[in-house]
């Protein structure tokens, strides 16, 4: 008998970037962000995600640990700020390169390549 597993929380979050398996139940200081609607800033967290065949769906969301500090507003209306994306990641050790981003393309909003 395994129904003790039922899941039926079809509001818990879950981070859909590779190698996190961070979830709305276990820690609640992590907080979850659904993907922008702007197509540019969409393509750029797609991009950033690296997640071959990721699907966006309205459950689909990234959580807090991929934004630097910065960009996540803790208890505020809009929790990311605008333009914010995901950069911090286990392959680069959730960490930015030191002060100045190696390779790094700036446009408008920002924009960091890692190579
Ligand atoms: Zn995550």
């Amino acid at each position: 008998m395994e129904f003790w597993m039922k899941r039926d929380h079809p509001n818990s979050d879950f981070c859909c970037v590779p190698k996190c398996a961070m979830s709305g139940k276990f820690n609640s200081a992590i907080s979850f962000h659904h993907f922008p609607k702007d197509e540019t800033l969409r393509k750029i967290w797609i991009r950033n995600v690296r997640r071959d065949n990721l699907v966006i769906k309205r459950t689909t969301t990234v959580c807090s640990r991929h934004f630097i500090s910065t960009d996540v507003i803790q208890g505020g209306r809009q929790p990311l700020k605008e333009g914010a994306i995901p950069v911090l990641f286990a392959w680069n050790d959730y960490s930015l390169p030191a002060s100045r981003p190696i390779h790094a393309t700036i446009v408008k909003c920002k924009i960091y390549i890692f190579c």
